[in-house]
């Protein structure tokens, strides 16, 4: 194989820049183009010239991880602030709080349970016929029962996913736990925080080195790729076959804003959970970053659906369809040249920001040992299906 010298990163989300900084610190030049007009992907933030507000502008991220090393590469870069992320959801006319917590459990069913009775109460609940669930409804329905799935998972889920929970995987409903405290924080990781200038400084200050070279506004053309050795590419895996088996489904999201002033709503982030409502919550900014005050308030509301070809992805679907169809792109992209796939839309997955960066830092580690011994990087370095 010839010798790596010019390296070509498509996108500057977390996954590009973060191998882009790994790479030019191993002595590699890289320049990293992204067609938007900013840093950071869908970590993007901006100060609202309004409100002088910090604006998550592709929906609220709050940064959580147990890994030591993620956690000390994002401290590296920017200052995190102690931030919990506690939710709150609006149901049949009432404010609880999320994840389900003993709280929860005994605001909605008028209870003063204790820890114990909760669970043997909600253990009564649960409906155990289901020996294996595999799909979301049935997941909840062997968790928490009928009631509480229908009042804060049913509704919400269709709004989110557009489809009904039964046909949805089961995993999908892992990500939210039901405790029996009245612990309310959203994550259990060890380390929770939030940017104190926000996440696009922190990228900025990844991608600020000697030998990286960063283009906005600019896309991927694959005459590019003539131009460099070897090319990173974290955008969508079917947009650098240019869609040819057909298009990976994804949600996207549509943000409205408002603005009013003082406190709007009390918290970050209010999920309503009945169909009565299309939107399926609302974000109040200022509460990102409870050190700054703010006379003025933007919230945004938001309403999930289908991506269509000149929408922004933001969620793959993954359903049954879209794994064949996932499948055959990974066999097109094995038999590819020259490219390497990273992070949520390269790899057509899920990913939060602490696995994202964990990904990107062992996949650099990968690539620059490839480069050293002069063989073939990998097109995928994750498992994808
Ligand atoms: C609504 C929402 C909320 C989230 N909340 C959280 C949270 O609270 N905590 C958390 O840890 N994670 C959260 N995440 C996940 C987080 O957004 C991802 O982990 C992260 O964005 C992944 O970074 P990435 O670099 O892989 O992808 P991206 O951020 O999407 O970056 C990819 C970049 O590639 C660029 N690009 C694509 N195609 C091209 C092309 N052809 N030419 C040039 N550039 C191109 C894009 O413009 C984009 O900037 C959330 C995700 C969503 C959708």
């Amino acid at each position: 194989m010839t010798p790596i010298n010019k390296i070509l990163i498509v996108g500057a989300g977390f996954s590009g820049a973060v191998i882009a900084r790994e790479l030019a610190d191993a002595g590699y030049a890289v320049t990293v183009i992204d067609s938007r007009d900013h840093v950071a992907g869908n970590c993007h933030t901006y100060r609202d010239d309004k409100t002088d507000i910090m604006v998550h502008k592709y929906g609220p991220h709050i940064f959580h991880t147990d890994n030591e090393r993620v956690w000390q590469y994002i401290t590296r870069f920017g200052e995190m602030m102690p931030y919990i992320n506690r939710v709150k959801a609006v149901s049949g006319g009432q404010v609880y709080s999320l994840p389900i917590n003993l709280h929860t459990i005994n605001q909605f069913f008028g209870k003063t349970f204790t820890p114990s009775a909760a669970q043997s109460f909600i253990e009564e609940q649960a409906d155990t016929s289901i020996d294996q669930p595999k799909t979301f409804e049935e997941q909840a329905l062997r968790f928490v029962g009928k009631d509480l799935y229908q009042a804060f998972f049913k509704d919400y889920t269709i709004k989110q996913w557009g489809t009904e929970p039964s046909n949805l995987p089961a995993s999908i409903l892992k990500r939210l736990p039901v405790r029996f405290s009245y612990d309310d924080n959203y994550f259990n990781h060890k380390y929770q925080g939030m940017p104190k200038f926000g996440y696009s400084q922190i990228i900025v200050n990844i991608l600020e080195h000697p030998i990286i070279t960063l283009h906005l506004n600019s896309s991927f053309i694959k005459s590019m790729q003539t131009d460099y050795d070897h090319v990173i590419w974290s955008g969508p895996l079917d947009a650098y076959f240019d869609h040819s088996l057909g298009r990976l489904g994804y949600r996207t999201l549509d943000f409205k804003p408002f603005y009013g002033t003082g406190d709007m709503q009390g918290n970050a982030v209010i999920n309503y959970c009945d169909n009565s409502e299309a939107f399926t919550r609302v974000t109040e900014h200022k509460h990102f970053s409870p050190w700054e005050s703010h006379k003025k308030s933007i919230c945004y509301t938001e309403y999930s659906r289908n991506c269509n070809a000149e929408d922004i992805p933001y969620y793959p679907i993954r359903l049954v369809d879209d794994k064949a169809l996932l499948e055959r792109y990974v066999d097109l992209a094995h038999k590819s040249n020259g490219v390497t796939f990273v992070g949520r839309l390269g790899t057509y997955r899920y990913l939060d920001m602490d696995v994202t960066i964990k990904e990107a830092l062992e996949t650099a580690d990968a690539l620059a040992e490839a480069f050293v011994s002069q063989q073939i990087p990998k097109v995928f370095y994750q498992y994808v299906i």
